[in-house]
């Protein structure tokens, strides 16, 4: 058994080395990683080596989005066998806070999340994982699938967020992979109509294939007059920010309906914004935000199981381990194209 992992020495750098295999403790599992999505926050390190004030510091291994086979068992692990194909929940809660008790254990302030520093990711062939947070796949659910749970429970927790339900409308401001599986969970949410907003046509054709009901291109068009000429001069139930950018943060509480809400899920470089509170006092808005998910993957496998969401369909590009550097630099100079990037170990 050999554990290949990638390593980046500094931001733009990619390196494969092999490390001894981790054994599982009591409560874990080990598991071969077979598939490992590329995420924003990934490239966000490899490009600049830090996202916030998370910094790298050394050798770093990347990669969150990962699912793979059982192939040991720690003695105390009873749910799990070898051979159990698993999605892995990459942030291990405290378990003990007033967060995690009350159930909301991604606001655990001690939780250890893959690739997030200090803690290293999980792009290599073996990790060990606590057996609680390892979930077994359907049958009719294909590993590759298990490694887009991750990001498809981010779309799934911002539409529990914003309360989508059957009948609501729905603005999404932002066509990239964030984006878009806030629309697949919005649709199986049972939203009547879903707009997408995005400055360039590739993603929102791949929008619309993906179900949105009405795309809006903003480099060609005002974003607000074009949402109220389509859902009327109210605006929307629920409006989603994912692209992080100043001026789409500014354009959700002028694109919420009165007693709308407001849901902020793309992550802005700056701290300070403009913002017109006179619209959310005014129409009495909601204003939510997301940080990860809790409590989701058991719904994101069964919606995938069933069929309700097709998360497949947001895979763009698929590389193979050793060429995790192209695969990475891809990403960045393809932005335009590449949804989600997926590598195969
Ligand atoms: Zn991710
Ligand atoms: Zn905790």
């Amino acid at each position: 058994m050999r554990n290949r992992t990638a390593y980046m020495e500094e931001p733009g750098t990619m390196h494969i080395r092999e490390i001894e295999v981790p054994q599982p403790a009591e409560d874990e599992v080990q598991v071969k990683i077979e598939y490992c999505g590329i995420c924003g926050s990934d490239v966000h390190y490899y490009e600049y080596g830090r996202v916030g004030d998370y910094i790298v510091d050394g050798q770093f291994i990347l990669g969150h989005e990962v699912a793979g086979t059982i192939t040991k068992t720690g003695d105390h692990v009873t749910s799990l066998k070898i051979g159990d194909r698993v999605a892995l929940e990459p942030g291990i809660p405290c378990g003990k806070c007033e967060f995690c008790k009350s159930g909301k254990y991604n606001l655990c302030p001690d939780v250890r999340f893959f690739a997030t520093p200090p803690i290293q990711g999980a792009l290599q062939d073996y990790v060990v994982h606590p057996a609680d947070m390892c979930f077994c796949l359907p049958d009719n659910v294909t590993t590759e699938e298990g490694a887009l749970v991750e990001p498809l429970c981010v779309g799934l927790h911002a539409c529990r967020q914003g309360k989508v339900e059957p009948g609501k409308t729905v603005v999404i401001l932002g066509a990239g992979c964030i984006g878009l599986v806030t629309l697949l969970s919005a649709k199986a949410f049972g939203a009547s109509k879903v707009i997408v907003v995005d400055l360039f046509e590739k993603r929102l054709e791949f929008a619309k294939k993906l179900g949105a009901d009405y795309t809006v291109n903003a480099k060609e068009q005002d974003t607000v007059k074009a949402v109220k000429s389509l859902l009327g001069k109210e605006g929307a139930d629920i409006v989603f920010e994912t692209a992080g950018a100043p001026k789409t943060i500014y354009q959700t509480s002028l694109l919420a309906r009165a007693g709308g809400t407001v849901v902020l899920v793309g992550i802005a470089v700056e701290s300070d914004l403009n913002y017109n509170f006179a619209q959310v006092m005014g129409k009495e808005l909601t204003i939510k935000s997301v940080f990860r998910y809790c409590n989701l993957y058991p719904l994101a496998l069964s919606a995938i199981a069933n069929g309700t969401i097709d998360v497949k369909q947001i895979v763009t590009h698929r590389f193979m381990f050793d060429d995790v550097k192209e695969a990475f630099d891809c990403v960045i100079e393809d932005a335009e194209n590449v949804v989600k990037g997926i590598i195969e170990l």
